[in-house]
């Protein structure tokens, strides 16, 4: 099987000789073959034979056993003794110097092949078992960390250069005593870690999920340390002993004490901070709260890390705050959420959550951290006017609904009473009858005009108006207006007149019926205040009135009249509707305060501005500033194509 070398050591030469010529047969080598124990010491000093088969009992000063104990101390070299006698004496002796086996003469062919190739095998892997334990030494030796090995037992085994010198024991002191007595640690209280875990996470406190630790070496000293242990176990498992491993890290306690104390200083105020603050790792999952967020639930911090205190957000809400949640957090995008939380009160608060994915110095994404702000007052208010709003614009609405049936039941019967009235004028009537006929027709008239009035409120407060523009001419749909009053006045000799800048273009582009429906309120206004003196209607361009836009022009009205006036303190309130002021001149002017908060209101449509210069017994002047389009749009937009 081998080329190994073997070495024979016998006195006896016609059994060397035929031991050789066996072994040789057998197809292995003999290297040597030696009748005395001094001759075997020097060929194996010479040539390193790979196994020796020793006669016990040699002639000559030193004997087969004792050969091999001198050959032993030099060398590693297995032996196998031959021996003629199977006395328990020699056997004895023998087995002293650790032989490999023994052949009893007379020994066969096959025992002799047997005993040589068990020898070599054994011989290897003692060799192998050798390497493996000098190849695991070294290398832990080599290994920067202290490694200390145990058995079962805690008993050390093992321990390694740097091991001897954080714990100041050398390998030889420490071997075969217990661990606790050479490698001494206690928790490290004044680490980051221990900290964290003893403010923050109580129960994996507990469970002393702790690494840093000092270890007090021999002389009494003692050094911050980062320990690993792990365990040695056989193929069933079963525990055969410890491995620790621990490095000194004296330098990077240091710095991380400096920065506990900064990071302390801020962890508490965020502890305190008015609001309640959240942190989520990058799992999704929450791992801290401030102390705020705890004094608001009432929660343990225990109860609530993780996802524990999803149980505190109101059912209707949970499952929309976890779907926001985690969208936004797979995007890594901000989160803003309203949900409500139940309060240590027992009642559900509105909170706003917003919340920002964060980064490490290098970049990597830590999680998020993010406030919440209780927003339950600002909820209660948007509730109420919300609440208010819908009743307000219900109201609105039936009332106007009731306006517009009302006056058109009213317009039909009126109707009737002036087509009568018209008809009975035709009958030929006396004067007197005929006078009557006239109040009466006034009168209808007087109705419908006030229906008109209100429903034209009523459609603007709805906001069912809608600005209808279009290209008109301005001079023309005024004097429209200004004509039919002329002869109402003339009768009063109060003489009505129309100024109209002549540098202004005639052609606007806008809502004209709106534009005339605002000139005949001012005017009937006028008209009806004003007993003597002169009514104008003043149309100019004001280049004094805001910016103007390209294609068009700041239309300045004043209608002015030498009326009554108005006092002072009416003069905002009187574009109020159903606002007069005085009311006991209705019956002498007749009307019903709907007039000029039309007017304010079409004005507003059309973004103009409105306000009124008046004195007492004097006379008012209303003013109405328009910008309008002097350009049809369209017109504009295919003069650019072209
Ligand atoms: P009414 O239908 O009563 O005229 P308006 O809203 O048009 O309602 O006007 C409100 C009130 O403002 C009038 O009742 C009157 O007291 C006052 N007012 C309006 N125009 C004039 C004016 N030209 N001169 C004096 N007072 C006026």
């Amino acid at each position: 099987m081998t080329d190994a070398e073997i070495l024979i050591v016998e006195d006896d030469s016609t059994a060397a000789y035929v031991l050789e010529r066996t072994l040789r047969k057998l197809n292995y080598k003999v290297t040597g073959s030696v009748n005395s124990g001094e001759d075997a010491i020097n060929f194996v000093i010479e040539k390193q034979p790979a196994l020796i088969l020793m006669d016990i009992m040699l002639k000559g000063n030193i004997d087969g056993v004792e050969t091999s104990r001198r050959i032993n101390e030099l060398y590693d070299i297995p032996i196998i003794y031959l021996t003629a006698y199977s006395d328990d004496e020699s056997i004895k002796r023998a087995s002293t110097t650790k032989p490999y086996g023994y052949l009893i003469k007379p020994f066969d062919n096959k025992e002799l092949k047997s005993t040589i190739e068990i020898t070599l095998y054994k011989r290897m892997m003692d060799r192998k078992e050798k390497e493996n334990e000098l190849w695991f030494k070294q290398t832990l030796a080599s290994i920067g960390d202290g490694v200390i090995a145990t058995d079962k037992n805690d008993i050390i085994t093992f321990m390694n250069t740097i091991a001897e010198k954080l714990t100041g024991y050398t390998l030889a002191e420490a071997t075969g005593k217990s661990i606790g007595n050479v490698y001494r640690t206690v928790p490290d209280m004044t680490t980051e870690t221990f900290i964290y875990f003893s403010k923050y996470r109580p129960e994996e406190f507990e469970k002393n999920i702790l690494y840093n630790k000092l270890l007090h070496e021999k002389e009494g000293s003692a050094i911050p340390i980062e320990e690993k242990v792990s365990s040695i176990t056989n193929e069933k498992g079963d525990i055969l002993g410890k491995v620790i491993t621990f490095r000194d890290t004296t330098k990077r306690r240091d710095s991380e004490l400096a920065l506990i104390a900064s990071k302390d200083f801020y962890l508490n105020i965020l502890e305190k901070f008015p609001v309640l603050v959240w942190r989520a790792n990058s799992e999704k999952q929450f791992n801290y709260f401030n102390a705020t967020w705890l004094d608001f639930t009432g929660k343990s911090l225990n109860s609530q890390i993780f996802f524990g205190w999803y149980l505190l957000i109101h059912e209707d809400d949970r499952e929309k705050f976890i779907r926001n949640y985690e969208e936004r957090f797979n995007k890594r995008e901000k989160l803003e959420i309203e949900f409500r939380l139940l309060g240590m009160d027992a009642e559900f608060h509105w909170l706003i959550c917003a919340g920002n994915p964060i980064y490490d110095l290098n970049g990597n994404f830590n999680g998020y951290v993010g406030v919440c702000l209780d927003i339950t007052n600002r909820k209660i208010l948007e509730d109420e006017l919300r609440n208010a709003k819908n009743i307000s614009d219900a109201s609105n609405k039936s009332k106007s609904n009731f306006i517009a049936i009302m006056s058109h039941e009213i317009r039909t019967p009126l109707n009737g009473i002036m087509g009568l009235t018209d008809l009975l004028m035709d009958t030929d009537p006396g004067i007197e009858q005929l006078e009557y006929l006239g109040l009466l027709k006034e009168s209808s008239h007087m109705l419908l005009s006030l229906l008109n009035n209100l429903l034209d409120y009523s459609k603007i407060e709805d906001n069912k108006e809608k600005l209808n523009e279009d290209f008109f001419n301005l001079r023309q749909i005024i004097e429209e207006i200004i004509r039919p009053l002329s002869s109402v006045v003339k009768r009063n000799g109060v003489r009505i007149s129309l100024e109209m800048d002549n540098e202004l273009p005639d052609k606007y582009y806008g809502d004209a019926k709106k534009i005339k429906q605002i000139a005949a309120n001012l005017l009937s206004n006028a008209v009806k205040f004003t007993e003597r003196g002169s009514i104008v209607f003043k149309i100019f361009n004001d280049h004094l009135q805001g910016t103007k836009k390209e294609n068009s022009t700041l239309l300045h009205f004043i209608v002015s009249d030498t009326g009554i006036g108005i006092p002072e303190e009416k003069m905002d309130s009187i574009f109020d509707s159903f606002t007069q002021v005085d009311s006991s001149l209705t019956r002498k002017f007749s009307g019903s305060g709907l007039g000029l908060a039309i007017v304010k209101n079409l004005v507003n449509m059309m973004n103009g501005k409105i306000w009124v210069e008046s004195q007492l017994g004097k006379g008012s002047s209303f003013n109405i500033v328009l910008e309008l389009n002097s350009e049809p749009k369209n017109a504009v937009q295919f003069i650019n194509a072209e």
